[in-house]
């Protein structure tokens, strides 16, 4: 299908729909005058070159693999539907009830990122963050469900970052949500995690069999309730090992059970933490929460813990003291200063089952490509290595996690070079103080849409996803095609995207428009792949 589009430049480009991934035919692959990235290999995203403080943090890498004789560590902590406006380092915390005193004590004491991105919803982000790529190439980009009839295990021709870092010498765990395929060929364990302990799906796929206020058409009607049995795979918290065996350690069988799995989760990483201290290898543990995602349902010493006494609030509290216990088991275990923490969450605010989500202060939510859907938390802390009160708005995107981590783990030679990699190795910005972002463009993708770009404190929008409602930006949202001009905001005077200066501001939406072309210039060499979705 070919069609024409008219930029607000007043350019014309003939595109070629393929699939739902827009191709240029006459291909502008530079990038703009706006940017200074440079690509240094074709199949990887251009970045940003900074010779000093790449040459700071190479010498501080150095002092410290000297002292300790080994590769640092990574805890990797990712929550599920946090706002950006939650945590009180970020504005929430006590003053929206529900303090976060663990959290705020990393950005206190490490980096507070300001424009830290994820994908729009759950699956994508986490595809993302294991393969550094974005989830359109890769077909992962919403979560695999009975009935799909693939034509290829999308992981089968990955490059995922736990088998990079197995083969580096690493320990690789995954603990907690994964939400990326449960078929056997898919979960953690088979996809290159040395151990997975955790539950497949989210919170609410769980819960809904068992809330029987909340779900009475199923739990209550006994005809509805078997056929759902007959179709749920998944029952609970599974225990699984590289090329080994996998069980089921514990199902879900009430409210009560669901209640507990973040403890759960958290006594093994707390378990593993003091284990892996004694372990010759360094470790990547990425622990993935269950909560806040919906359903919320506190355990009992968290009931009431929030000053609001919601449940999403509570779940709050009981992420935030969880996440103290591990810095408490890493300082306890000697393991702080060689070990890199990373808290974040994987995507914006579920607004759609309000009060049980989250806050973010920016437009949209979860499910969309306005900054609230995106635009999430991002706090690195590394004691000795990153200079306590540290406060960037450099760009960050989740997919960098790759890049970094395969740099500290002294495995950048192991990048994959027969596919496109989106993220870039971020980890002088993140050590050097005062450090700058790397990355200066953040591509904005909801499945196979290509929604938005920002550069610097500039967003253009090619498409938007739109809402009737306030709170439902899931369940009544739609993803329009735009008018006449793109629509481009500056996100230092509105950073609520309500007033577009598209043709206003002609220069920056013709470059911006040039950085969107040679981005979909790069699916022309290096096409999505097609796995059947
Ligand atoms: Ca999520």
């Amino acid at each position: 299908m070919v069609m024409d589009v008219k930029t607000a430049s007043g350019l014309f480009c003939t595109l070629i729909l393929l699939g739902a991934v827009l191709i240029p035919t006459s291909v502008l692959a530079q990038a703009s005058v706006l940017s200074n990235a440079v690509q240094v290999k074709e199949n990887m995203v251009a970045s940003v070159p900074r010779p000093a403080q790449e040459a700071e943090v190479q010498n501080k890498l150095e002092a410290l693999a000297k002292k300790t004789g080994r590769r640092p560590n990574i805890l990797l902590l990712v929550v599920d539907d946090l706002g950006w406006g939650d945590p009180g380092c970020y504005g929430g915390g006590e003053a929206i009830g529900a303090a976060t005193p663990n959290i705020d004590f990393l950005a206190q004491e490490g980096l507070k990122l300001t424009s830290c991105y994820s994908q729009p919803t759950c699956t994508p982000t986490r595809s993302a963050i294991t393969l550094g790529r974005l989830p359109v190439r890769t077909g992962l980009y919403r979560p695999i469900l009975a009935g799909d009839k693939l034509t290829q295990n999308p992981w089968d021709t990955e490059t995922s970052l736990p088998t990079i870092l197995s083969e580096a010498g690493y320990n690789t765990l995954l603990v907690g949500k994964w939400h990326v395929g449960e078929a056997v060929g898919m979960r953690p364990q088979d996809i290159g995690f040395d151990e997975y302990y955790g539950y497949y799906r989210a919170q609410k796929e769980y819960v809904q069999a068992y809330d029987k206020r909340r779900y009475p058409d199923l739990v209550l009607d006994e005809e509805k309730y078997a056929k759902y049995l007959s179709i749920e795979q998944s029952q609970g918290l599974e225990h699984g090992f590289k090329n080994g065996e996998t069980k089921l350690v514990k199902a879900i069988r009430s409210i009560d059970d669901m209640a507990n799995a973040d403890r759960l989760l958290k006594e093994f990483t707390v378990k593993k933490l003091s284990e892996l201290a004694k372990d010759d290898q360094p470790f990547f543990l990425q622990h993935s929460f269950m909560k806040p995602h919906a359903d919320n349902h506190p355990p009992k010493d968290f009931e009431g813990a929030s000053a609001s006494k919601y449940p999403f609030k509570d779940a709050v509290v009981e992420i935030d003291a969880y996440v103290g216990e591990f810095i408490k088991v890493l300082e306890r275990t000697g393991q702080l200063e060689n070990t890199l923490v990373f808290f974040t969450s994987d995507n914006g605010p579920q607004t759609d089952g309000w009060p049980d989500g989250g806050y973010t202060p920016f437009r949209g939510a979860k499910g969309t490509g306005w900054e609230g859907g995106i635009r999430i938390p991002g706090v690195a802390y590394w004691k000795g290595m990153i200079a306590p009160g540290q406060v960037s708005d450099g760009l960050f995107d989740l997919m960098d996690i790759f890049n970094t981590s395969l740099h500290l783990a002294g495995a950048l030679d192991s990048m994959p070079t027969d596919v496109y990699i989106d993220g870039i190795d971020q980890t002088a910005f993140l050590l050097a103080d005062g450090g700058e972002s790397m990355r200066d463009k953040i591509f904005v993708w909801s499945q196979t849409d290509f929604l938005a770009i920002r550069m610097y404190e500039y967003k253009e929008h090619f498409k938007v996803v739109t809402t009737d409602r306030t709170f439902l930006n899931i369940d009544m949202a739609t993803t329009d095609d735009l008018g006449l001009s793109p629509w481009v905001f500056n996100l230092y005077v509105d950073p609520k995207e309500q007033y577009p200066v598209g043709h206003r501001l002609n220069p920056w939406v013709a470059s911006l428009a040039a950085e969107a072309k040679a981005h979909a210039a790069t699916f022309k060499k290096y096409p999505p792949k097609k796995i059947g979705l």
